[in-house]
């Protein structure tokens, strides 16, 4: 503590100060530009969507703080959060907000931005290959409940051309190396 008379030069905050000149001021109307963003500006951080978020408790970012760096301008922050990428689309915040700022879907947004941007985490990049290779995303494997169930024991195997043919030609084909 200090003695009475003797001042600190540094303040003291709760949070880490935001370096004004690494925002994008452009930013918000990027994001309110889009087909989902017309009632970002409504946002009053009443924290609603952060309470009804069933993952919010492991972000650093939450969900009203996400949309908060949009509005300030915190371009590069947000679109390489691992936050975009992780959140579940099950709308509790969008459906919540009193404001009617559509949240996940502001979300979506921003991943579309980031995949422009070559922000996607290899992960999902990974995901989308295991789509392109396999036509699923995630492999059923045999197993004895299938036999109960009176399902031949091999699971049979998908065409991934179909997926392919969709797929080709695509900003999504594109990205995980399967269009043009
Ligand atoms: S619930 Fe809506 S108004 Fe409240 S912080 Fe979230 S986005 Fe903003
Ligand atoms: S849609 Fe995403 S951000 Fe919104 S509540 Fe669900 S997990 Fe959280």
């Amino acid at each position: 503590m200090s003695e009475a008379g003797e001042h600190s030069t540094t303040p003291v905050t709760l949070v880490d100060p935001i370096d004004i000149s690494t925002l994008d001021p452009h930013f918000r109307n990027e994001i309110r530009s889009m087909p989902n963003g017309d009632d970002l500006y409504a946002c009053f951080a009443c924290t609603t969507c952060t309470a009804a978020c069933p993952i919010a408790c492991q972000w650093t970012y939450k969900p009203h703080q996400l949309i908060r760096m949009i509005l300030l301008g915190m371009r590069n922050e947000v679109l390489s959060s691992k936050e975009i990428w992780e959140c579940l689309t099950c709308f509790q915040c969008q459906e919540r907000c009193p404001q009617g700022v559509r949240v996940t879907d502001i979300i979506f947004d921003c991943k579309n931005l980031a995949a422009e941007e070559g922000l996607v985490p290899e992960n999902i990049l990974g995901l989308g290959r295991q789509l392109l290779e396999s036509g699923q995303l995630y492999q059923v494997t045999a197993d004895w409940e299938r036999e109960d169930l009176g399902l031949e024991p091999e699971v049979p195997g998908l065409d991934p051309e179909p997926m392919k043919a969709i797929l080709h030609g695509t900003r999504t084909g594109r990205l995980v190396g399967g269009g043009d």
